[in-house]
């Protein structure tokens, strides 16, 4: 057996704790006191010095020089309440359905183990603890604040847990080689009309009316506009407007999100939008407002760096159980850090269907299976050693 494994799973029971009381707290955004509190007083206890990066990231390094490897987990739980009915639960509205505490304590678990192995690191390790991933802000804040800095990082590594599908026990690897994940942005168009009485409709201008043509017409850029071969999404999740039945809606609301798989068609569905949106309310004399609210590019895995990755997590896992993928339509903050050194994220099982673990993240009753809180500490020890062993 690997011998991080091995190690890892001896601390267990520490694992276990950490992972419980992260998911009790359950804390939201950059708001994470309780959280950040813990991960600080674990580092310190393990011989580490961690810092704050941005508004409520943690950070901080161990080995010597060379090149540098960066871990990252998000730390952040969804405002949702929780149903599971664990003892453990969360009670304050909040919970931890994206799997998030299960990241920062196999990362905080990585910190322990390559800590007690520092002297037989060929290189850096810097830890990347980030807010506010569920906003799609934090990765980016502690990208401003200089993470990828001082020192230089060559190279950045996450795990996202995967439950509730077939196969996705633990110990099963999922990866994406190039694109891993959509792109994500949120539109919203306001419409001003004019209001007029019912029997007048001559006199007004029907924001209602107008919002009905652009939900159909936005969609002609999906069926008419972007090529077959690449794949995009466009869903009107909101919409609001009007006060009472018999005058014509002076104003209304739409709310949008769309997803790419390549920033070009990102950049084309933006552009379109706005486009046929103050067209089509100027058709019908009305005007609108386009604003896109937040957004993420897509996430692309380093090819090379993936298959890199994918070999050292076959060393523990075993050849079958860790499978190339295609893209995936979430999304993932993660895009930020992505974006300017070679990355991977993958999938780590952590429950399936047929393991009783029906429920997939964002549902308040997802269950994880504990057992992946040791191999995933393992997973990130191993791959970071490996990677500085070998990129000398
Ligand atoms: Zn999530
Ligand atoms: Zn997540």
């Amino acid at each position: 057996m690997n011998e991080y494994y091995k190690e890892a799973l001896e601390m267990n029971g520490e694992l276990v704790t950490n992972r419980r009381m992260f998911h009790n707290y359950a804390e939201t955004g950059f708001e994470l006191p309780q959280t950040i509190s813990l991960v600080m007083k674990k580092l310190t206890e393990y011989g580490l010095k961690p810092y704050i990066v941005g508004k409520s990231g943690v950070s901080c390094t161990l080995g010597q020089s060379g090149k540098t490897i960066l871990l990252r987990a998000d730390m952040d739980a969804l405002p949702m309440s929780e149903k599971t009915g664990l003892n453990f639960a969360a009670t304050n509205g909040n919970c931890h359905s994206c799997g998030h505490d299960c990241h920062t304590t196999m990362l905080l678990g990585a910190a322990k183990l390559l800590k007690q192995n520092e002297n037989k690191l060929k290189g850096t390790v810097k830890f990347m603890f980030q807010p506010a991933e569920e906003l799609l802000a934090g990765a980016n804040d502690m990208l401003s604040a200089g993470i990828l800095e001082n020192p230089k990082v060559d190279a950045a590594m996450g795990i996202h847990i995967k439950v509730g599908y077939e196969n996705s026990n633990v110990g099963s690897i999922t990866y994406a080689k190039g694109t891993a994940f959509y792109s994500g942005d949120a539109v919203r168009i306001t419409i001003t009309g004019k209001n007029a009485h019912g029997s007048t409709p001559e006199k007004g201008v029907d924001a209602i009316n107008i919002a009905a043509h652009m939900v159909i017409s936005l969609q002609e850029i999906i069926a008419r506009e972007i090529p077959c071969t690449e794949h995009s999404v466009l869903i009107v999740g909101k919409i609001q407007g009007g006060d009472t039945v018999n005058t014509l809606a002076g104003n209304a609301v739409i709310e949008a999100s769309i997803r790419a798989t390549t920033q070009e068609s990102r950049s084309f569905l933006k552009k379109r939008i706005r486009e046929i949106s103050e067209n089509v309310a100027a058709t019908f004399r009305g005007d609108a407002i386009v604003e896109f609210l937040y957004g993420i590019g897509p996430l692309y895995n380093n090819p090379i760096l993936s298959e890199e990755i994918a070999n050292y997590c076959k060393e523990i896992c075993t050849e079958e159980k860790v499978k190339e993928i295609p893209t995936a339509c979430g999304t993932e903050d993660f895009t930020s850090i992505a974006e300017q050194v070679p990355s991977i994220m993958i999938n780590l099982g952590a429950g399936s269907i047929e393991g009783g673990y029906s429920y997939s993240i964002h549902n308040p009753s997802m269950i994880v299976d504990e057992k992946v809180l040791p191999l995933g500490s393992a997973l990130y020890a191993h791959c970071a050693t490996k990677y500085l062993e070998n990129n000398l």
